[in-house]
């Protein structure tokens, strides 16, 4: 049997498929350090999994809850709003939902008829491109460069906008690249936005998890304008070491905000009880286990990027913020013989034993992604036995 073409079309995340290849040549018997999946490799904080505990024994979690969340969740991501955002929104401006890649996917499947366009920066994290595919709309890519800190730039962005141009999607902090925004940029890019009645899409999952002093500034709380014309994403899995829980949150305008819960009405009908009592406890419960870990990735970060350095040919920014280096190996695959990233990403697992990203699935044929969420014995070793596959 013939698969349909919107699956026959598109790729599996290179993520997921990094992690477990990985976890695959692990299993059997070699000594792989994996620096693939940005997760954190922490479990979640104790107070949390009580508060889960405690809503399966006591029955709570058994039920269905409202498609798009239950109100004590929403009035718990509220807050959060009023405080690392310093506005107010109503319950029906806020949907929870199964991860914020669900609820990215989510939205492209709510405001994208066929053709339309989607703004996509490039590098831009794995999943965008083929999720706006799915949703039958167009990725159009705009190539930032190394000099602007992979930035996007209103001339960029107004050299790809057409009449089809529907989203411009801002992934700040990102990932890949680890580069926030300055308010004045964001401003440039919000008013741009606001002229052109193209939506913005903020990607804000590592809002928090920035360093060295670097602050983080949400392009929805840059001019009540601005914020109108925005959907915030965001969701619990990097701040709060949840991946495994899949909770997610949007923001924004009340018939977007209405359209994505409808959709999740129709498939996965909620997020799953026991992780919206997860969640609850997360944004509203001791706060104190967040830092200590944005701490430990900040000296993760300041180990590792010296050293990844001096690795011959890998040559880097040092990011603001999130958890991944992204270094452009051209000069490395030069040395070594290399013209595909890919090739190369291959050649360092087979023969370093160190799984990467390659940066193909970020639309950066130069880089390679490395996560640091990691414990940093591990990162030291992996940086080792990069440095000696390139000095062979
Ligand atoms: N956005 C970005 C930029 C990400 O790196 C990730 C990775 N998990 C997500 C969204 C999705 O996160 P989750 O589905 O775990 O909430
Ligand atoms: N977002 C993480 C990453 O980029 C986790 C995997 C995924 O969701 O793609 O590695």
């Amino acid at each position: 049997m013939e698969l349909a073409r919107r699956v026959l079309n598109m790729e599996e995340s290179i993520t997921f498929a990094a992690g477990a290849k990985a976890q695959a040549l692990k299993a059997s018997g070699r000594d792989i350090l994996s620096l693939t999946l940005g997760e954190p490799d922490f479990v979640t904080p104790e107070n949390i999994r009580q508060a889960a505990q405690a809503a399966i024994l006591d029955g709570r979690s058994s039920f269905y809850t409202p498609a798009g969340g239950l109100p004590e969740l929403k009035q718990a991501i509220a807050r959060y709003f009023e405080t690392f955002y310093g506005y107010s929104v109503k319950p029906n401006q806020i949907v929870a939902g199964t991860g914020a890649k669900f609820l990215l996917y989510t939205f492209f499947m709510t405001v994208l008829n066929e053709a339309d366009e989607v703004i996509i920066p490039t590098p831009y994290w794995v999943s965008y491109a083929d999720q706006v595919k799915l949703a039958a709309g167009e990725p159009v890519f705009v190539q930032t460069s190394e000099e602007e800190a992979f930035k996007v730039t209103v001339p960029q962005l107004e050299a790809a906008r057409t009449s089809k141009t529907k989203v411009l999607l801002l992934n700040s902090p990102s990932n890949p690249t680890g580069m926030i925004y300055t308010p004045n940029e964001l401003e440039a890019i919000g008013n741009w936005a606001v002229e052109h009645d193209i939506l913005i899409l903020a990607d804000d999952i590592y809002g928090r998890l920035v360093y060295n002093g670097s602050q983080f500034t949400p392009i929805s709380t840059i001019s009540e304008k601005i914020k109108d014309q925005t959907i915030v994403i965001n969701g619990l899995s990097k701040t709060y070491a949840m991946t495994g829980w899949r909770v997610g949150f949007a923001a924004g305008s009340e018939d977007i905000i209405a359209g994505m819960a409808k959709i999740i009405s129709q498939t996965t009908s909620n997020l799953t009880a026991v992780s919206q009592y997860a969640a609850i406890e997360a944004l509203t419960g001791p706060q104190d286990s967040i830092e200590i870990m944005r701490q430990s990735f900040e000296k993760r970060l300041n180990t590792i990027y010296p050293l990844l350095e001096q690795v011959p040919g890998f040559e880097l920014i040092k990011p603001q913020g999130a958890f991944y280096l992204f270094p452009n190996v051209k000069k490395a695959m030069a040395l070594k013989g290399y013209s595909d990233v890919t090739n190369f990403t291959n050649a360092v697992l087979e023969e370093a034993e160190v799984a990467l990203v390659t940066g193909a699935g970020f639309g950066a044929p130069e880089n390679v992604r490395l996560s640091y969420a990691a414990e940093l014995s591990t990162l030291e070793e992996a940086v080792r036995r990069l440095k000696v596959f390139m000095e062979k």
